[in-house]
């Protein structure tokens, strides 16, 4: 029968090879993709049994057409199944477009998809209709052939070039979407239908070869984006870009998590160690005196590991932003020399500083992220030198309108071995953990000097010899804002030394401290009213905002973190209403959130000085002479 009908019309032969083709994608399909139920893969095997379907009717049709099979009934039933290869070509070019829309993001994919579905509808109304309307088509015989109906472009080829030109478009305008095996098989398949249906069209039609190269291109489909390992390479990638956006989320909500649990330690911290700095003010007990002495360094240590977790998890979560502004360098050296001078003098150790005093003065840059480098390095010269001497030497070069800084912090200490140098900048490393256990450190500081010198396109490195000494090396560039040397400069302003300063006698003049926290306000009142000055303490901040409008102070401090109203908001308002009793009046913002930079921020909303909780005595004494003595 088969061998019958390929002696009786050769070019059949091609429609049943194609049959085959399809029927073993269609094996395989069913065989390793079946089960995925991947939206692509719905698409492809609508794509597939409708390709099926069309070959079938093309071989069947012509069969049917030749048969002696008479009467009304058979005639209508020849009409509709020689109709229905209409309908299977565009069933299978619209899985095509179904099939091609899953890669893209084509906004008007759903709009596109109704209208498709009406036009494939319309024409398969007309098509099962067309035995009895003839709209179509109408075939008369083998002599005489086909008649062509009124809906014979608009049903019969419409619809397929719709597609077709939807399915270029598609393509086109996304195509940078496409992976490039995906651009390829999809342009071949495209190809494919394009070059099956040119080649029918030029032999007139007596050869139906587009069916044919149809299943040439769901081959190529297949082969390249649907089988069973790419479906699970894809399938992995997208459960990986998941994984890696869960994983970023939940390290985003660490980040945030950690900043606001050690904004909220800080704040106690801040009343204990006040309350601290207040006994060991006015207590004369000798032992009360030694356990506050005691309080207040592990108090400082618990403070800087807060600080360094917090500084580190904003690093992690890319959010430590590195805020320049113009500074004076020999402030930052001369404050660094002072708390270094300190500490030193506790442990007996010699501390020499050489500035070179011809480097230029105003520079521009992150003034608390370069102090917190050389403070970290500073502050472990002083931990791991038991006897000696600690050098801290700023040279620097002009180049320009930059100068090329290179800060040095050479100790006599313990050194570090030539095999730890390597881990030394390491997140939580500490080096010779058995020699240096008795000394505090969580090993971060390193870790995260080297994080904000890299963000300021600065270097760190270190030369150390074990048992001898290190020494750590700071390289910076920074913008020169004036010509002015650090020797000119501290002509012009005198000897600078926050320390050795008191509060002037400020009597008469009125202060106005803001903080919803009442220990807080407790420390910063006990701090100030040995001043004379006249101290209004206030913890509701809308309250404060209403004294404000009306009551004169020389010096507000506004604690930002506050309900209902936060320091920032009352200090913008004020500012913004031009006139007011306090207009002039400088504000001081007390916040909890130190960590460097926010400083620069908070100068920048147009506060006058910045004071980092726990406040210190002398960061309070320096601000009040600064502004009112
Ligand atoms: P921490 O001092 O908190 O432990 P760091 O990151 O600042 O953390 O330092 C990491 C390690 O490097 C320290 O634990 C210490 O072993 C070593 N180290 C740092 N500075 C010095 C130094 N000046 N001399 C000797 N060892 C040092």
């Amino acid at each position: 029968m088969l061998l019958d009908l390929l002696n009786e019309n050769v070019k059949t032969s091609y429609e049943i090879s194609s049959v085959f083709f399809t029927l073993i994608i269609i094996i395989f399909m069913r065989m390793k993709t079946w089960e995925k139920g991947k939206e692509t893969t719905r698409s492809f095997r609508m794509m597939a049994y409708a390709g099926l379907g069309w070959n079938l009717v093309e071989i069947i049709n012509p069969v049917l057409l030749r048969s002696d099979l008479d009467g009304p009934m058979w005639e209508a039933f020849k009409t509709l199944v020689d109709g229905s290869q209409f309908t299977f070509g565009h069933v299978t070019l619209l899985a095509f477009v179904f099939y091609l829309e899953h890669y893209t993001d084509y906004k008007h994919k759903r709009w596109m998809r109704q209208l498709n579905i009406a036009i494939l509808l319309f024409s398969t109304f007309a098509v099962a209709t067309n035995p009895v309307t003839h709209w179509v088509f109408e075939y008369l015989g083998e002599d005489a052939g086909y008649i062509k109906g009124p809906l014979y472009l608009v049903a019969g080829y419409l619809p397929a070039m719709m597609f077709g030109v939807y399915a270029m478009y598609l393509y086109i305008f996304n195509f940078h979407h496409f992976i490039m095996r995906e651009k390829v098989a999809l342009i071949s398949s495209i190809l494919m239908v394009f070059a099956g249906s040119l080649i029918q069209i030029l032999l007139n039609g007596q050869l139906k070869i587009t069916a044919l190269f149809a299943s040439y291109g769901l081959f190529i489909l297949y082969l390249a984006l649907e089988t069973s390992d790419y479906l699970n390479l894809v399938s992995t990638r997208s459960e990986l870009e998941d994984a890696r956006e869960t994983a970023n989320s939940a390290n985003y909500a660490k980040s945030v998590f950690i900043a606001s649990m050690s904004h909220e330690i800080r704040t106690p911290m801040n009343a204990i160690l006040g309350i601290n700095e207040m006994i060991l003010k006015e207590s004369k007990e000798e032992k009360t005196l030694a356990y506050a002495k005691d309080m207040k360094t592990s108090g400082e240590i618990l403070l800087t590991i807060i600080n360094d977790v917090l500084d580190i998890s904003k690093m992690e979560a890319g959010k430590l932003e590195i805020q320049e502004s113009k500074y004076h360098f020999s402030e930052l050296i001369d404050e660094l020399t002072l708390e270094t001078q300190v500490a030193a003098k506790e442990k007996r150790l010699d501390f020499e500083v050489a500035l070179d005093e011809s480097l230029p003065d105003l520079l521009e840059g992150d003034k608390s992220h370069l102090k917190q480098v050389f403070h970290n390095l500073l502050d472990n010269a002083v931990k791991y030198t038991p006897r000696g001497r600690i050098i801290f030497d700023v040279k620097g070069e002009r180049e320009g309108e930059y100068v090329h800084l290179v800060g040095k912090v050479e100790d006599t200490g313990v050194g570090i071995k030539p095999d730890d140098l390597e881990h030394l900048f390491q997140n939580f490393h500490r080096v010779d953990l058995e020699r240096n256990r008795s000394i505090e450190g969580t090993g971060l500081g390193l870790s995260l000097s080297k994080k904000i010198l890299t963000l300021m396109g600065g270097r760190i490195s270190v030369v150390s010899q074990y048992d001898i000494g290190s020494i750590f090396t700071v390289e910076i560039t920074q913008r020169v804002l004036s010509d002015q040397s650090i020797l000119e400069y501290r002509k012009e302003v005198g000897e600078y030394n926050p320390l050795t300063r008191t509060i002037e006698s400020v009597a008469g003049k009125r202060f106005l401290v803001v903080d919803d926290n009442e220990m807080n306000l407790k420390v910063a009142n006990a701090f100030l009213v040995t001043s004379g000055a006249q101290i209004v303490l206030e913890q509701d901040s809308v309250k404060a905002f209403e004294l404000i409008k009306k009551e004169r102070f020389d010096l507000i401090f506004l604690d930002d973190l506050m309900p209902r109203l936060n320091g920032s908001a009352i200090l913008t308002r004020v500012r913004r209403a031009s006139s007011g009793v306090n207009k002039d009046t400088p504000f001081i913002v007390m916040t909890a959130n130190s960590s460097g930079g926010d400083e620069a921020k908070y100068i920048e909303l147009g506060f006058d000085g910045y004071i980092a909780k726990p406040i210190k005595e002398d960061k309070l004494v320096e601000v009040v002479n600064h502004f009112v003595g």
